[in-house]
């Protein structure tokens, strides 16, 4: 399978059950900004749910918040944002296309009368670069002046930092401690793209570690190992994902040393999360720029200091994005192509179809008794539309790893066939043992 074929494939898959569409779609779409439909909202909802249970319900050195996207705007000048969070552009003066300055498309120097246009092809159209900052801008209150610009965040991080006092004090935790944040994050990307890899607004998971100067490389190096080991315990392909170091120059302002969680996507070998060791930089800035002192009294040192920050991370849709790229898979079966999501059973937005074999004989109501029952236990699907191998094949495609279908044998035996996923075997389980069959299955190994 041709690897861009594959997003294309994955592209028609998410819109025909429903995991992501396009914004706006009957206004023709908005540029790099997606919306998540049932399935997708359950997957990406797992995904978070995961790494919560991992960073916050699994541990007592993490606590969790949720601070608002909108902050001050002293926090983007302290942070670097204003001043720094910037690509630089060229515009064509002749069909007004924009494009970073470092776009391979582009032949020749921008600004120079051989560069050429990679959209309309003119010679010598292309401006000099010139900054563009990728934060959102808007307006607080009914005036539009500039006293009243407020940003969207383009990171949840700044949230976390300037909170890690009222967080530290209200939950009596001692350094070494982490907050963690799930939330939204806006950044006016040049050129976004490749579905939800790269898109506008995304949602970050975020987690800041506090520690002890000095023993910041130590921390550094157990998050590393932990993150890779999340990820990895989602069912990726080990042998796609590696570690990307980030050497001196592609090291960002604020950090001392960074490595990316790689994953090989059809589109190449690109970053899901970031691990940061941003030393003093951070709190440092906010107690220069708000004038508040943010050290930490260590009793058992007798020590004061500012905190060394750890940071880890990640975004949802890219987790999500690299879920289903793992997941999907083509299959030969009876001279027709199976189409299949391998989604780990704990991920699956759906956990399990419900389908009663004919629509007669009183199999529906018993399936439907069914299915009411077990959907107070975990995410079902009732279909008694179509032949049983066609409703297999749909509960395939949106990663359903069982699919419980009532027949004959139910009414004379009281059991049902249970169908799986991946091996497509079928087994017979008591109608009263089903939800506990399927719970069993969710816990073990998933
Ligand atoms: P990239 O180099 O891909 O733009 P970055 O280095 O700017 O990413 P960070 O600022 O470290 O990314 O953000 C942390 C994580 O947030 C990334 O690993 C990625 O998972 C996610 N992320 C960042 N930008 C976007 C975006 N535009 N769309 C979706 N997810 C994003």
């Amino acid at each position: 399978m041709a690897d861009t074929t594959l997003m294309d494939k994955l592209v028609s898959l998410c819109k025909r059950r429903g995991f992501v569409f396009q914004s706006s779609e009957i206004y023709g779409g908005l540029g790099s900004v997606w919306d998540y439909g049932p399935l997708g909202v359950e997957l990406k909802k797992n995904v978070k749910d995961r790494w919560w249970d991992a960073m916050v319900h699994a541990r007592d050195d993490i606590e969790g918040l949720d601070a608002a996207i909108l902050m001050h705007p002293k926090v983007w000048e302290a942070s670097g944002h204003v001043a720094g969070f910037t690509d630089p552009l060229v515009d064509c003066r002749q069909c007004k296309n924009r494009f970073r300055a470092d776009d391979p498309r582009i032949k020749g120097t921008p600004g120079q009368p051989e560069a050429q246009c990679p959209v309309c092809g003119t010679r010598g159209s292309l401006t000099e670069p010139r900054m563009f900052n990728l934060m959102f801008k808007t307006f607080m209150g009914p005036v539009e002046e500039s006293a009243a610009v407020v940003y969207l965040r383009p990171e949840t991080a700044q949230g976390i930092y300037v909170n890690y006092l009222n967080v530290l004090q209200s939950s009596r935790q001692r350094i070494p401690f982490g907050i963690a944040q799930i939330g939204k994050a806006f950044r006016n990307e040049i050129t976004p793209g490749n579905f939800i890899f790269r898109t506008r607004e995304f949602e970050q998971m975020e987690m800041q570690f506090f520690v002890q100067p000095g023993t910041d490389a130590e921390w550094f190096e157990r998050w590393r190992e932990w993150r890779m080991e999340w990820h990895r315990s989602l069912g990726l392909d080990p042998a796609k994902l590696q570690w990307h170091q980030h050497a001196g120059s592609e090291l960002a302002h604020y950090a001392k040393a960074a490595f990316d969680i790689q994953y090989q996507f059809p589109f190449g070998w690109q970053e899901i999360e970031g691990i940061h060791n941003r030393g003093d930089f951070d709190l440092g800035r906010h107690q220069e720029y708000s004038g508040k002192k943010l050290e930490y009294f260590d009793q058992a040192q007798n020590q004061r200091y500012l905190p060394n920050i750890v940071e880890t991370s990640a975004g949802a849709d890219r987790v999500t994005l690299t879920l289903l790229v793992d997941a999907y898979r083509e299959e030969q079966v009876e001279g027709e192509t199976r189409v299949v999501l391998g989604l780990l059973p704990s991920l699956a937005p759906i956990k399990a179809g419900v389908f009663p074999l004919v629509k007669k004989d009183g199999m529906p109501d018993v399936a439907t008794t069914l299915y009411h029952d077990l959907r107070r236990q975990f995410a079902c699907f009732y279909d008694d539309s179509g032949a049983i191998g066609r409703r297999y094949r749909r509960m395939d495609e949106a990663g359903t790893p069982f699919g419980v279908t009532v027949d004959g044998d139910t009414l004379s035996g009281g059991t049902v066939t249970v169908r799986h996923r991946d091996s497509m075997q079928q087994e017979r389980v008591g109608l009263d043992q089903v939800a506990g069959y399927i719970k069993e299955k969710l816990g073990a190994g998933s």
